[in-house]
């Protein structure tokens, strides 16, 4: 397939930058969704893609979820992601990221970047010596640090909403919830389930782990294959991917189903499975946008207050979803997506009007008459 035949495959991009440096090594793409509620934001995968057109897919999906993850979460943010074809481990250097922070500073913030799979701070120290748009850097140069306890105070106002709405509870004290994985975001969780005086379930592969966190928050440890299973208010997948699949899905007790994880569905059917079973989908994608909310503060002037501020509005965006996939007689996961494209559609087209020139557009009367 062409490039422009998967472009149109993959969400009808508006600008898709392939960069090339061979003195350095860097092979890299820039794709730039939708750029009508804001600049395009988004991080920066390295990975060892077996092809280009492998690269290039990866990075228009990528691209075209952080539109989706951006306005459903009310942000003033496009979508946009970069990949670097190499492999991580061993062909970094700061050649290769400082030349392509010239490639993103060449593109004046229509693009900001981010670390991702692959990449870490470190690099992105790389990338602002040659352009400030991007985040994610040190706190020493005025970044926003580790999102996960922003991430997780976002999925805590995620799984207060959806108590809310399929409960009528306002408040977490007694409900039974189960967390599975207790990473960055999934201790930062149950730290807060704790003081919410909830009945917390806990789960990891690492036992040392699960021992420590059960102990500190006086939680109950289960085996990581119990927890899907158990008798429960909330399932709060914390850990990987793909956990809601044709093998576990008829495992589930609770009626909610609202955590951190990306991509929890291993495929949209299970959205509408999850829907005929009664059970409450919170949709991962705007239950775990704090993170990406701490990242915009930092593009205003971070504070961690206003960061930690901002992420209760998971709740109000969580109950706008429910909202429309009730009016509209549809799944949640879908009223998801429903409700970023409306969103798109309509500031998009507020941003037609013309508002005037802030300042005189040409110097000389002169160029105006030639123009
Ligand atoms: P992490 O790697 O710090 O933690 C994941 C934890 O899950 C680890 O403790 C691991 O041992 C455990 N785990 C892995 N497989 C498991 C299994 N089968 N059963 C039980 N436990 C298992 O990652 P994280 O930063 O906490 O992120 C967790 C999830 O949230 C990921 O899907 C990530 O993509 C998503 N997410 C994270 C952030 C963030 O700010 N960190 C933001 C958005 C989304």
């Amino acid at each position: 397939m062409s490039s422009f035949e998967l472009i149109t495959k993959h969400g009808e991009h508006e600008q898709v930058v392939f960069c090339n440096n061979k003195d350095v090594g860097l092979k890299a793409i820039i794709a730039i969704h939708n750029t009508a509620l804001g600049p395009a934001l988004g991080g920066t995968r390295m990975w060892n893609y077996k092809n280009e057109e492998e690269a290039l897919i990866d990075v228009l999906r990528l691209s075209k979820g952080m539109t989706y993850k951006a306005a459903a979460a009310g942000l003033n943010l496009g979508g946009g992601k970069a990949v670097i074809i190499g492999d991580p481990k061993t062909q970094k250097s700061e050649a290769m990221f400082r030349a392509f922070g010239r490639f993103v500073n060449s593109l004046n913030g229509r693009y900001i970047t981010a670390e991702d799979v692959g990449t870490t701070v470190r690099e992105m120290e790389y990338v602002f010596m040659e352009t400030p748009w991007v985040t994610g850097i040190p706190k020493a140069f005025g970044g926003s640090g580790d999102p996960s306890p922003y991430t997780a105070h976002g999925v805590l106002m995620g799984i207060k909403a959806s108590v809310k709405e399929k409960l009528g509870a306002d408040s977490l004290k007694g409900v039974r919830i189960a967390v599975q994985g207790l990473g960055n975001v999934g201790y930062h969780l149950v730290e807060y389930l704790a003081k919410e005086q909830a009945i917390v379930t806990v789960t990891d592969i690492d036992a040392e782990k699960l021992k420590k966190v059960a102990a500190q928050f006086n939680a109950k440890a289960v085996a990581p294959d119990a927890i899907i299973g158990t008798d429960c208010e909330v399932f709060s997948p914390c850990a990987m991917g793909a956990v809601v699949n044709d093998q576990s899905i008829r495992q589930i007790k609770a009626k909610i189903v609202c955590g951190g994880a990306n991509n929890q569905l291993a495929e949209p059917r299970h959205g509408d499975m999850l829907r005929e079973m009664s059970i409450l989908y919170a949709p991962d994608y705007v239950t775990n946008a704090g993170g990406l909310m701490n990242v915009f503060v930092e593009l205003e002037g971070y504070s961690p207050d206003r960061a930690l501020d901002k992420t209760i509005q998971v709740y109000d965006n969580l109950m706008k979803v429910f909202q429309v996939a009730k009016r509209d007689g549809i799944g949640t996961h879908l009223a998801a997506d429903r409700t970023a494209e409306e969103r798109v559609a309509v500031i998009g087209k507020l941003k037609q009007s013309h508002q005037g020139f802030s300042s005189r557009p040409f110097s000389t009367l002169r160029e105006v008459k030639n123009r």
